[in-house]
């Protein structure tokens, strides 16, 4: 029995590919730059093949021992399930209004970054837009150094991104500040832990994150949904709350459709990993930036963010922003931060465990969340349809190739 349940671990980088498990987050590339990060099935992939180096000790798609690894980071006073370790909870609604034109939430997440950058905290800010060189749109990321590089930034990019093959081109003597999804960041610390790079990111943020799904969507939505071939512009989201998706095509035409409601147009599924994840708000980032969901924000029609603050470090950097009147501000407390990411929470943190004991039972790899996972909910026949779902789909999935 044992020995079953040590073939079942993901042992190495290759098992986390081979088993869908990758999510082309760019360590690989950072570790060795000759891996490729590449397009396969809508998702980011790394095509390294070669005898795992240490690989498996960093990937974030193997999984990571969430409560622990927080706890050693953030020595913060609160833990939650839901949210992990924690020392303060906020709303905020950036005070420049132009980034919060283009911004998904409050802005949180580019006001900040502007602060570190003017302050001259960090020299360059990591993050990620559209570019068109392809006949559709893909996420690029890149490091910004000012206001309207940060800005061209702007919106959630629910789609894979390789932020972390960046980390390759940084320069040792500069300062920088990570954005990313809540995998991503893990990524780094783990990273940063175990190979210690001379690399001085000064600053994570995290998205809360729901999951994506892959670039098959965004291609649907021009091709199929706009009816475009080539395109200009693209946003999952911005322009109010909660948003639109806008696609404008090489002529200036435009196609928009409310956020979140355009995934019902869509026939494509989360990402694989995605479904087998339980961190829902970034829980090593030091600070994590996600949209307040609940009424009596929603009421007002107007754009804010929830952000958690994970550590010190967090909290000063946060006070001397209020000192410097950045941020329009307000209390929210964590049953109503953890009520504003029902869906996201449910999935992420009430259904996990039922979803990985089938997947176990079947035996087939799952990622590792050491002892992260409470058996608090769901039902293990609506995993099961899950789990077929993800299956029948994986078969048909030829359909959407274009
Ligand atoms: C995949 C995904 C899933 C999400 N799921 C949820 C959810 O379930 N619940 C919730 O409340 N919020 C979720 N969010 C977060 C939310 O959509 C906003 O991104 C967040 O509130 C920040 O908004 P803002 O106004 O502070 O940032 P903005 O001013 O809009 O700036 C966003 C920054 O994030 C960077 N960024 C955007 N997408 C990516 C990406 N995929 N990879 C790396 N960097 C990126 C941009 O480059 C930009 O710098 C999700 C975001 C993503 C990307």
């Amino acid at each position: 029995m044992f020995k079953i349940i040590e073939k079942m671990e993901l042992k190495s980088i290759n098992k986390v590919i081979s088993n869908g498990y990758c999510l082309g987050c760019g360590l690989c590339h950072a570790i060795e730059k000759n891996t490729e990060i590449v397009e396969k099935n809508g998702n980011l992939v790394s095509n390294y093949s070669k005898k795992d180096r240490g690989h498996i000790a960093v990937c974030p798609g193997a999984g990571y021992d969430i409560v622990d690894f927080g706890k050693r980071i953030h020595f913060a006073k609160n833990y939650s399930y839901e949210l992990g370790w924690y020392n303060e909870l906020n709303l905020v609604q950036s005070l420049d209004a132009t980034l919060l034109k283009k911004a998904s939430s409050g802005g949180a997440m580019t006001t900040i970054s502007l602060f570190m950058l003017e302050k001259g905290y960090a020299d360059g800010v990591i993050c990620t837009k559209y570019t068109y060189d392809s006949p559709t749109p893909r996420p690029t990321t890149y490091i910004a150094r000012n206001k309207e590089e940060l800005i061209e930034a702007q919106g959630s990019k629910y789609c894979p991104t390789s932020t972390l093959s960046i980390l390759s081109q940084l320069k040792t003597e500069e300062k920088y500040v990570l954005i990313g999804t809540p995998c991503q960041i893990a990524g780094w610390r783990k990273y940063q832990e175990v190979l210690n790079p001379s690399i001085n990111i000064v600053l994570t943020l995290a998205n809360f994150c729901g999951g994506y799904r892959d670039f098959r969507e965004i291609d649907h939505f021009v091709h199929n949904v706009a009816k475009f071939d080539g395109v200009r512009y693209f946003q999952h989201r911005g322009d109010g709350v909660p948003g639109l998706m806008k696609i404008v095509n090489n002529s200036g035409r435009e196609w928009k459709y409310p956020y979140p409601k355009y995934a019902q147009l869509s026939p494509i599924q989360k990402n694989n990993r995605c479904v087998y994840c339980i961190d829902a708000t970034g829980e090593l980032a030091d600070i994590s930036c996600g949209d307040a969901w609940i009424k009596r924000i929603t009421d007002t029609g107007e754009a804010w963010s929830t952000i958690i603050l994970r550590n010190k470090r967090a909290q000063k950097l946060f006070s001397e922003m209020l000192e410097a009147k950045l941020f329009n501000i307000g209390k929210i407390t964590e049953n109503e931060v953890v009520e504003s990411q029902r869906l996201n929470i449910t999935s992420k943190k009430y259904r996990q465990y039922k979803r990985i004991k089938i997947k176990k039972i079947l035996l087939q790899r799952v990622p590792d969340w050491y002892d992260g996972i409470k058996n608090v909910g769901g039902f293990y026949v609506d995993e099961c349809k899950i789990l077929l779902s993800k299956f029948v789909h994986s078969k048909l999935s030829i359909l959407y190739k274009r």
